[in-house]
């Protein structure tokens, strides 16, 4: 569908953290899929395109934040696919655009913007706000829904051992990707999300709702948002330049720094039994560290 996305460069590596020799952490790196359609956007967007490409649309209409994954990915993805975005943008229109929003720009998208009241009510029923939705592919923010699921649930295609797996790892949003990951796991493996929005706030029975019969198990963990979502403490900023140092694999201030920390602090913990074969999900999302100041990052 698009030539540029390339499942060939996605590989698995083997991540040392100190100490810990009776588990096996393998990180699948999916932010290598794509420079700019990133990580689990792809997936999370591809049925949906299908969708689109399928159903003759003029093209997607989606929705999103100043710096969001979703919204340049879908711009992106949307132009190499030959058809048109416009982007619904949370908040009111800034005197000067984020690089994200210069990028989806750059990329064709049509970008509106609405106050926060506003653009949950057009989240709620698009049709009220665009005539002409019906033209359209109408995606829900993040990618999330039924396709969006659906979509999520092939990136375990992409891993050739997969039943030798005790444990997969992934982060938490909207928890579209991690509801993926559950229906295609094996029945024994047990599913873990890092959630990056602070507190429960109904995430479980969320993604509990999106699960087929017979989907493994899953826990969410709600201990490692650094304050909460998109929020980015010094403190999370030194742990990923830390990391890097380490591992020299790049993480995003929103999703993989603190899905990755949280992984390290269970492993500290106890938490996986030894001989666990963890693999978790590298889901990309680079692009969001360019809103840090030059310099705070290593890389
Ligand atoms: C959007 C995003 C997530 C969250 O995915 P959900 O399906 O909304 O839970 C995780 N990681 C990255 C890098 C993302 O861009």
């Amino acid at each position: 569908m698009i030539k540029s996305i390339r499942p060939e460069t996605v590989n698995i590596e083997a991540i040392k953290y100190a100490a810990i020799q009776t588990v096996d952490i393998s990180l699948l790196r999916l932010d290598k899929i794509h420079p700019v359609i990133s990580g689990n956007k792809w997936f999370k967007l591809k049925e949906y395109l299908k969708l689109a490409i399928e159903g003759n649309k003029k093209g997607i209409i989606t929705f999103g934040g100043t710096w969001s994954n979703h919204i340049v990915a879908t711009a992106c993805a949307t132009r190499s696919a030959g058809l048109s975005s416009i982007g619904i943008i949370r908040g009111e229109e800034p005197a000067t655009f984020s690089q994200t929003l210069q990028d989806a720009q750059a990329f064709g998208m049509d970008l509106r913007f609405l106050n926060r009241a506003a653009f949950r009510e057009a989240s709620k029923a698009p049709d009220t706000f665009l005539p002409e939705t019906n033209d359209w592919m109408v995606v829900p923010e993040g990618g999330k829904g039924e396709s969006g699921v659906a979509g999520a649930s092939s990136i375990l295609d992409l891993v050739p051992d997969l039943d030798m797996y005790t444990h997969i790892c992934c982060a938490v949003g909207t928890g579209t990707m991690l509801a993926g990951l559950t229906n295609a796991a094996r029945p024994w493996q047990k599913l873990i999300g890092i959630s990056s929005l602070k507190g429960e706030d109904g995430l479980t029975a969320a993604v509990s709702a999106m699960l087929k019969p017979g989907a493994a198990r899953f826990s969410i963990f709600f201990d490692y948002h650094f304050g909460g979502y998109a929020k980015h403490p010094p403190a999370l900023v030194d742990y990923m330049n830390q990391f890097f140092r380490q591992t020299r694999i790049p993480t995003d201030i929103v999703y993989t720094s603190k899905l990755l920390f949280g992984i390290e602090q269970l492993l500290h913990s106890g938490y996986f039994p030894e001989n666990s074969k963890v693999l978790v999900i590298h889901s990309g999302g680079l692009q969001g560290n360019r809103s840090l100041k030059a310099g705070e990052l290593i890389f």
